[in-house]
């Protein structure tokens, strides 16, 4: 009989509840405990919901009882504050949404319920999923368990930290541009950002829908590819999810690295690296190699490096319409007692948005104006489906594409606040693949300075199972992610 372990993976917790060595409530109380305890220090949640993660845990109890052996029945699980939740406020982190209450589930949520998980909390993030550092959030900064002085990346960063911490086995963020990759990699955990239309957006507010997707955190490959495999599929109310089956993401677990062709462009490993990250990244590739996959670094990517110019063209312009509903009539925040109409519109938006938020609605409204449209939207545009062809390309001849995931390390609080450009190169690596559509993956690949770096495979269309089987090899052939961040109650 095993004792309650917060430590250990969700699929042992699932293990262990249904051999009958403990119910589902037990595990929620304990990890309802727990992150109260973190939370002083750690600020990864909005809002926990002790009331729905009790009520799921005995629902849950009941299927275990009845010997129901789906892999996330009684599974405590964060789920991001922009993910939408019947009856329990959606903030985005934004003064505009701080007393928003939904009246639906999101269809993540929803999939999540029916999958018998236990959702114990909303996590912060930034502002809309605008930032990279959690920072930008209206209610204060998450920290990074591996050093409270740190950022856990961003915008997902609570529920990044909170694995990270073992507050809760898995969590859910959303990518944009790196904000599930990114702070798993800051954090140490692994992080999925699922192929574009593989996840259904419907009741996730929306930063930029060309390029938003949710996707699952976790501290081992098989929670991940558990945890995708509950949320993943065709969605009829968004018209972005593909009607393709949803494998068995852990079926092709036996596969190992043998034989697998993995393409390393040398132009990721060039640029602006902090220190110990590329020997972190040269390690772990001996390690494929090792493990028989057959490393190419002649793979070339010429156009990707226009990525971040593209993204911080498209994003922004989707976001500017996209926030346009958030004007003090419709719902949210409202100034009331204006002059006029507009004078209370301006006035709602203005102290209602955060200074990012309001950046990227300015940058997006200039871009699609009159006269500005061809030279900036529409060039982008065309950019964007070069760098999704280079992609195409390189995957005729390769099954993955191996970059680190972040430049650096995590930084310092602050340290990249007052320089919007500073903060936005954390995404290099990870905003081309939302360009392209592409899924990929932040594996945790070893420590530079005692912090966790992070390793990025990005695979073809719809191909997420061959980067979880990557993950699991490796995760199995080191000791890469096993390491747990001290000193956190
Ligand atoms: N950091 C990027 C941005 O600020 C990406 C955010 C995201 O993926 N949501 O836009």
């Amino acid at each position: 009989m095993a004792t309650l372990d917060l430590d250990v993976p969700a699929h042992e917790h699932a293990a262990r509840m249904r051999a009958g060595d403990y119910t589902a409530r037990a595990l929620a109380e304990a990890t309802l405990a727990r992150i109260r305890a973190q939370e002083p220090a750690l600020h990864a949640y909005v809002t926990i919901t002790e009331e729905l993660a009790r009520a799921q845990a005995d629902a849950a109890d009941a299927r275990l009882r009845a010997g129901d052996a789906a892999p996330l029945v009684g599974i405590p699980v964060g789920v991001k504050d922009l993910l939408c939740t019947r009856g329990v406020r959606t903030t985005a982190s934004s003064r505009m949404l701080e007393r928003f209450v939904p009246f639906y589930d999101c269809t993540v949520v929803e999939r999540l319920q029916a999958a018998g998980a236990v959702i114990v909390g909303k996590t912060n993030l930034d502002e809309f999923a605008m930032g990279s550092s959690t920072e930008h959030s209206a209610f204060g900064p998450t920290r990074n368990p591996w050093d409270l002085e740190r950022v856990p990346g961003g915008s997902s960063g609570g529920s990044a930290a909170t694995v990270a911490a073992r507050g809760v086995p898995i969590s859910l963020g959303t990518d944009t541009g790196g904000s599930i990759r990114q702070p798993a990699a800051l954090c140490g955990i692994l992080g999925l950002k699922p192929t574009y239309g593989r996840v259904s957006r419907y009741g996730v507010v929306a930063f930029a829908s060309s390029l938003d997707q949710v996707g699952p955190f976790g501290r081992d490959a098989e929670d991940v590819a558990n945890l995708l495999g509950a949320i993943a599929g065709h969605d009829e109310r968004d018209s972005t999810t593909v009607p393709v089956p949803v494998p068995d993401y852990t079926a092709g677990f036996a596969r190992g690295l043998a034989g697998l062709r993995v393409g390393v462009p040398e132009q990721f490993l060039e640029r602006g690296l902090g220190p110990g990250v590329r020997e972190a990244i040269e390690e772990a590739i001996a390690v494929f190699e090792h493990a028989g996959a057959i490393i190419d670094r002649s793979v070339a990517l010429p156009t990707a490096g226009a990525a971040l110019a593209v993204y911080y063209i498209i994003a922004p312009s989707e976001a500017s319409a996209n926030l346009a509903r958030y004007d003090g009539v419709k719902y949210g925040f409202a100034v009331t007692d204006g002059a006029s109409v507009e004078a209370e519109m301006s006035e709602t938006r203005g102290r209602g948005f955060g200074s990012e938020v309001k950046r990227r609605i300015m940058l997006g409204t200039y871009a699609l104006s009159a006269g500005y449209y061809d030279a900036y939207y529409l060039k982008a545009q065309k950019v964007r489906t070069v760098i999704t062809r280079e992609f195409e390309s390189a995957f005729a001849e390769h099954d993955v594409i191996l970059t680190p995931t972040s430049p650096t390390t995590a930084f310092r609080l602050g340290e990249k606040l007052e320089d919007p450009y500073a903060m936005y190169l954390n995404d290099l690596f990870t905003i081309p693949v939302n360009i392209s559509g592409d899924p990929a993956i932040s594996i945790p690949c070893g420590f530079a300075d005692g912090l966790p770096v992070g390793l990025q495979l990005i695979g073809r269309h719809f191909d997420e199972a061959t980067l979880l089987a990557a993950a699991n090899a490796y995760g199995e052939a080191t000791d890469a992610g096993k390491a747990s961040p001290a000193a956190l109650p």
